[in-house]
């Protein structure tokens, strides 16, 4: 068995496996979950599933067994965080805010208390838009809350993550909605899942696939990316292409950004893109030595970007420190990440913009990206709180 904590027993990863299973069985509670693209590369490799077993909707039919109300793909919202990022991006750029530091992903928790630590001058670079995580918690929230008619304190909304880092970040001060609820109430790792299942006697080999729930379950090729190094930045550019020119590049007009899995590469990939006569400089860092290297050298002046995508782990969130840890010390992030690109190749529809159910949700509610809604809801202020 594999130590999954600190050898002398100071450091002990946070279990909110108790917690959650107390409001999955409050019959007061209205339980929703919603799960990380990455979980799917890894949630069977301890529970004895090959990959094409371990699917995402089996793991769905898990959670509905474990008797949770509404199941969710946090694809959905990887769509919704690239409407108001690409958007985002798309402002600061013309805006003239680039012209010295470039746009940074704030998608990875572990990555915004870096920079907030090691490098604060870049903090105001960091995009404002909140995490897939932080956005599905908010809308589910508000816009979830009213379709079904219920005061959003009602509703628990779990996360089921490959990573560690979103258990603060869901704890912190910024990510509440108007009526001060928590966007999302409690964050679990690919681990604690597997935990849960054993736990409960769950012959997952056996539990039906089962779809997820409406209103909030199409997703795209492009939110399903987001687990792999590289994915975050490929998914916006396709739909900030479309944007700016009003039709869809070739989709995989942006693979140069994709990790190659060669040994020896750079420390980050970078590529230059035109988007109707404008260049935009793009790099895609993962891991922090790599991150730290990266921002010394924008400091510095030796590089310089318009758009920057960075991951705190290695591989991207496919390779997080949430998901299974295996002892024969095989990195396995490149391949889980390919398991995602294979994914999105497969997908009848792979540009964010093209989410039915993310269209109905601006359409409804939301009515456009940067609305003021939208920015109540979905973007944060990084500034707004101290690393402890
Ligand atoms: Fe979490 Fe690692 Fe993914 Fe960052 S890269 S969001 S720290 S799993």
């Amino acid at each position: 068995q594999c130590i999954t904590h600190c050898p002398v027993g100071a450091l002990r990863e946070r279990d909110d496996t108790a917690k959650v299973m107390r409001a999955i069985e409050d019959p007061e509670v209205i339980t929703v979950v919603q799960i990380a693209p990455a979980v799917r590369t890894a949630w069977g490799e301890n529970l004895g599933l090959s990959p094409e077993e371990a699917t995402v909707n089996r793991l769905a039919g898990a959670f509905r067994q474990l008797g949770v109300d509404y199941v969710f793909d946090t694809s959905f919202s990887a769509d919704l965080t690239i409407m108001e990022e690409g958007s985002e991006f798309l402002h600061r750029l013309k805006a003239g805010d680039l012209a010295r530091y470039p746009m940074f992903t704030s998608c990875c928790p572990g990555w915004v208390r870096f920079v907030k630590s090691q490098f604060p001058q870049l903090v105001g670079q960091l995009s404002t838009s909140k995490s897939p995580q932080q956005m599905f918690g908010a809308v589910v929230k508000s816009y979830f809350a009213q379709k079904l008619g219920v005061p959003p304190e009602k509703i628990c909304c779990i996360s089921v993550m490959p990573c560690l880092a979103k258990k603060t970040e869901c704890d912190l001060p910024t990510m509440k909605g108007d009526s001060g609820c928590k966007d999302v109430d409690f964050a679990l790792t690919t681990r604690e899942v597997v935990r849960m299942i054993r736990a409960e006697h769950i012959d997952v080999a056996h539990i039906p696939e089962t779809p997820f729930d409406r209103i909030l379950n199409d997703y795209t090729g492009a939110g399903v990316i987001f687990g792999a190094t590289g994915g975050v930045m490929e998914a916006a550019l396709r739909s900030a292409y479309f944007l700016v020119t009003g039709e869809n590049p070739p989709v995989d007009a942006f693979r140069d950004v994709r990790d190659s899995g060669l040994a020896g590469e750079r420390q980050w990939r970078e590529a230059t893109f035109e988007i109707q006569g404008t260049p935009v400089r793009a790099a895609v860092v993962s891991g922090l030595g790599n991150t730290r290297a990266l921002c010394r050298a924008l400091l510095n002046g030796q590089v310089h970007y318009d758009f920057v995508e960075v991951m705190a782990c290695p591989g991207g969130c496919a390779g997080g420190g949430g998901q299974p840890i295996h002892c024969d010390d095989k990195e396995r992030a490149f391949t889980r990440g390919q398991v995602l690109y294979g994914l999105d190749q497969g997908m009848a529809v792979r540009f964010s913009h093209e989410n039915q159910d993310v269209q109905a949700l601006y359409r409804d509610y939301l009515e456009a990206p940067l609305s003021h809604r939208a920015e109540r809801l979905l973007h944060t202020d990084h500034t707004a709180w101290d690393m402890p």
